[in-house]
């Protein structure tokens, strides 16, 4: 995605002038019933103009070997869903009035056996939902004592997937599963979850994607800071350090209210420290809803804006076709 702080390219397609852009333009983190959404691309879509959306992106989760992503991720091969948004974009931008620029986009896992920048996208979100085991071979899996949700079933694997991929431990799935990833992997030390999980974002970071993904996802589970302290210096290094792998010209740092939405949070990703040190490395932001149904598509934007602020931050990203527009908030 290449940058344009030029709105002239812009305003053809969507019909909006420089002026007139608001974070409220822009909604580019969003999820269908092609993934683990709710609702139809069109649904999406058609709620999404009404809303006063002009940048609308489709971003679903990439094809991963994990059982516990099965039915909740888009094909190895997603033609069907480039097609089905790519029909979309031919109504929403041909129209006389209404217009809305649609994005084709994806969010890719760590785990995804797709390749890296994926092919025939507008942009790529690049996220982390799981750790996994590697120490275990698949003679272990037989005596393995987790419910067989949590298993990669090798048998049924892609063959281009990594092969050294046994067990997947999902960050953001619930409580409980944290908790047994913790204790599992990291035999309790909370910290050394961190560190692995931040490792992982970071090496993310390095493959540049267009937004990175819900940066502390980690912190899902931890409202009541039960689970982590997030003022351990253990953990904030692993944060920091990891952070500083990400390329302040190529990615932007998305401010994610999806867990806000679905009432796991009262405050956005990522927390103020590491907006803070982003802004101070000279990056920019994108406030996205992570929206996985057609009412949570500026969800909770308000509140991203006051967090943006709060680190310093005046303007966000509209991610638009012809690139990044920096709008004030
Ligand atoms: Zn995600
Ligand atoms: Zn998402």
């Amino acid at each position: 995605m290449k940058d344009n702080n030029s709105l002239s390219k812009t305003r053809g397609r969507a019909g909006v002038s420089g002026s007139d852009l608001t974070v409220y333009a822009c909604s580019v983190h969003t999820h269908t019933n092609l993934c683990d959404g709710k609702a139809t691309p069109e649904e999406m879509a058609k709620t999404a103009c009404a809303m006063g959306v002009k940048y609308y992106g489709f971003s679903g989760h990439s094809y991963t070997d994990c059982v516990s992503d099965r039915g909740n991720v888009l094909p190895f091969e997603p033609d069907a869903y480039k097609k089905r948004v790519l029909r979309l974009r031919e109504e929403y931008e041909n129209r006389d009035e209404n217009r809305m620029e649609i994005l084709l986009g994806i969010e890719m896992d760590n785990l995804s056996p797709m390749e890296i920048p994926p092919e025939g996208f507008d942009y790529w979100i690049g996220s982390v939902h799981h750790l996994i085991d590697n120490n275990l071979n698949n003679n272990n899996l037989i005596n393995n004592n987790l419910d067989n949700d949590n298993l990669i079933d090798n048998k049924n694997s892609n063959k281009n997937s990594n092969k050294n991929i046994n067990r997947e431990y999902a960050v953001d799935w619930d409580r409980e599963k944290f908790i047994i990833c913790r204790d599992e992997l990291f035999h309790g030390d909370v910290y050394a979850f961190a560190e692995e999980y931040y490792k992982q974002v970071g090496d993310m970071a390095e493959k540049k994607p267009d937004i990175l993904g819900h940066f502390d996802l980690i912190t899902k589970y931890n409202e009541d800071k039960s689970l982590i302290d997030e003022n351990n210096l253990r953990y904030k290094t692993a944060a920091l350090e990891n952070l500083k792998r990400a390329d302040i010209n190529k990615s932007l740092l998305e401010i994610n209210t999806g867990a806000m939405a679905r009432g796991y949070r009262t405050k956005p990703y990522p927390a103020d420290f590491i907006l803070k040190a982003w802004r101070e490395m000279g990056g920019r932001i994108i406030i996205t809803a992570d929206a996985h149904a057609p009412d949570k598509i500026v969800y909770g934007y308000d509140i991203a804006i006051e967090s943006a602020k709060n680190a310093g931050f005046r303007e966000s990203a509209v991610l638009t076709r012809s690139g990044v527009v920096m709008c004030k908030i």
